[in-house]
């Protein structure tokens, strides 16, 4: 428009503030929340969006990506977390700035089943069912929702009155597929035996698949009701598997059980009880609710409907949430007996109806305040799965393993190794246990004779280890489910040749040492200050390359007095990524504005190399 002057504006600054604080910022960040954060003006913020091109309004949200640039050029590094971290954080902050637990309580115990087929885990979980069922309660008519909770009815129990939810899908395999998608949901595994039948393949698979996510097991030896049951052969068994009786001396809680007859069953929540005291299990029953999703199906009048375990916080009715990227709000909720609930606290499973679409099994649910924050957290959780889907996975596998430990602490190879008979499993275990550093350390957490199942890659998907097969293959379905859960599978038929590829792999999980090649330099010639893109260079490559890719050293009088990376290279107007010895360039560098003519800039990358390991 001729002749318009702009009113006047604020004054963005021309370059990024140097770093001064540090902030925490979630997923879906509005720019209102940022700029609180930031302590600046919202609309000073919404100025420094407008001037990289993004036009946004106050109540708008930003990516994780967009928002930490912004707090950086505000000068402010940011700490970005999930939504479902954020909300563990601020109950920890609750919980230490009222230096108490206030309104904490002990939440009931989940307990999953676990146990070699046909030794009675689904009559066990029958039997507790109709036996714990309080006077007054029993109306209702049982709902399979994938948890029941229930109360001890023995009067003359100490744990009276108490209360123990069991997930009712028993077996490892289920356990595991939850493990695998990221959720915690079981405190104890009952592990049951049939006392006629003994220690058989799963129940040595239950018992590796609990280990793996350090979840204490009692052992119920069930059938004892039947003439050639043997519960001291059971005990002997597992206590030569690293499960030792109490009674024996040991710390593992065993009870002699009949699932048929409902025999000990009182002593059973009793004991399972007294493992969740050690445990301390507590909740904040006042919190908004958070939990993870058991079940999920589509029902033709109902719609989605999700079986919702609330693992702290309080449910309610018309409450507000996400889970997993689906949003929507409780329109209804039902327990176990298919009444109709108001209200669910701690370790309590609802089955809940008012989601947008059909959420999986594992996924987190979390309740937040007003549908606005639902929403924007749905979107943005949407579009980084796809970005997760798409991005390269970050499984342990025995390649650029290096790389994928480089930020654990912890350094150790998770191992499942099967072959096709005890002894070479065996003499494998033996020679594993051998590789070992002062560095890394391997650790078997599930070694079996027989084919690779999908439980085992489950296992190894949840544990984030790699599975070694001696002699023998995975079934079909599980290479499907290795594909798609990027599981590393070696086959190996020559112990040689396996020892030698676990020792390239750990090789590749020691401590990685950084190797910098040296590029190129540039000497600094003119100083300009440029609005928005800050100091920018005026250089003339002396040596070798510049890329603008690469880290940077600002050298003075040959000591170095910065070292960070390249914000911008441009070859007169244009952006480059490469200028050579000869030319000449404009060089501004990352969040770094004190540059001085007669200045060096030296070019560099880094790489990673894998150490050796000296077995
Ligand atoms: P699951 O495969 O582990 O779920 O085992 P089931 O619960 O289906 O039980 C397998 C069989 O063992 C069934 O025929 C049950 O009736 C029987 N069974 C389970 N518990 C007991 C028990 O305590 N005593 C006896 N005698 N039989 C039992």
């Amino acid at each position: 428009m001729k002749g318009y002057t702009p009113p006047p504006r604020f004054t963005l600054p021309t370059e990024p503030l140097p770093i001064t604080r540090s902030i925490t910022i979630t997923e879906g960040t509005s720019v209102k929340d940022l700029a609180e954060k930031l302590e600046i003006r919202a609309k000073d913020l919404i100025a420094g969006l407008l001037a990289k091109g993004v036009f946004a309004t106050i109540n708008q949200t930003l990516d994780a990506d967009l928002a930490s640039e912004m707090a950086r050029f505000f000068g402010a590094d940011t700490n970005v977390i999930s939504y479902e971290d954020q909300a563990a954080k601020e109950m920890e902050a609750d919980q230490e700035t009222t230096e108490s637990t206030v309104g904490e309580i002990t939440r009931p115990p989940v307990v999953t089943i676990m146990g070699h087929v046909d030794h009675g885990k689904t009559t066990l979980l029958d039997a507790i069912r109709a036996t714990n069922v309080a006077e007054g309660e029993a109306g209702g008519i049982t709902q399979h929702i994938g948890a029941y909770k229930v109360k001890v009815v023995d009067p003359e129990s100490p744990a009276f009155g108490r209360e123990i939810v069991f997930l009712d899908t028993p077996g490892h395999q289920a356990f595991t597929r939850m493990r695998a998608r990221g959720a915690k949901v079981t405190d104890i595994v009952v592990l049951v035996v049939a006392a006629d039948d003994g220690v058989m393949p799963q129940t040595l698979e239950a018992i590796d698949h609990a280990n793996a996510a350090e979840v204490p097991i009692i052992v119920a030896v069930n059938k004892i009701d039947k003439p050639d049951a043997l519960p001291d052969r059971v005990k002997k068994q597992l206590a030569d598997r690293g499960l030792m009786p109490e009674s024996w001396g040991g710390t593992t809680v065993f009870v002699d059980v009949s699932a048929k007859k409902q025999t000990n069953l009182n002593l059973m929540m009793e004991l399972i009880c007294l493992t969740a005291d050690l445990r301390e299990l507590k909740a904040v029953p006042t919190r908004p609710a958070s939990g993870v999703v058991l079940e999920a199906k589509l029902d033709r009048g109902r719609g989605p409907v999700a079986t919702v375990l609330v693992q702290n916080g309080t449910l309610r009715a018309a409450d507000n949430f996400v889970v997993g990227n689906v949003f929507g709000k409780v329109r209804a909720m039902f327990d176990d007996r298919g009444r109709q609930l108001e209200l669910a606290g701690p370790s309590t499973p609802v089955e809940i109806i008012g989601l947008e679409s059909l959420p999986q099994a594992g996924d987190q649910f979390v309740v937040v305040a007003d549908r606005d924050k639902a929403r924007s957290i749905s979107e943005y959780r949407e579009q980084r799965a796809r970005e997760m889907a798409l991005a390269q996975s970050s499984r342990v596998s025995l390649e650029g393993l290096a790389d994928q430990i480089k930020t654990a602490s912890l350094k150790e190879l998770a191992v499942i190794l099967k072959g096709d008979m005890q002894g070479s499993v065996e003499v494998l275990k033996d020679m594993l246990s051998k590789i070992a550093t002062d560095k890394v350390r391997l650790k078997l957490i599930h070694g079996g004779v027989g084919a690779i199942t999908e439980t085992d890659v489950l296992l190894a998907s949840a544990s984030n280890a790699i599975i070694i097969g001696f002699n023998v293959r995975p079934e079909r379905k599980a290479q499907e489910l290795a594909e798609q859960e990027k599981v590393d599978i070696r086959l190996h038929s020559i112990i040689y040749e396996l020892q030698d590829e676990i020792k390239r792999a750990m090789s590749g999980l020691l401590e990685p040492t950084f190797k910098e090649t040296y590029l190129g330099r540039a000497e600094v010639r003119n100083v300009f200050k440029v609005p928005k893109a800050g100091t920018i260079a005026g250089c003339f490559v002396q040596d070798g390359l510049v890329r603008r890719d690469a880290e940077v050293r600002l050298m003075r009088n040959g000591a170095q007095i910065f070292k960070g990376k390249v914000g911008s290279l441009k070859r007169f107007k244009d952006d480059a990524s490469e200028v050579r010895n000869g030319n000449e360039c404009g060089i501004s560098i990352a969040n770094y504005g004190d540059i001085k003519v007669g200045d060096v800039i030296e070019f560099f990358s880094t790489e990673v190399i894998a150490a050796e390991v000296i077995a």
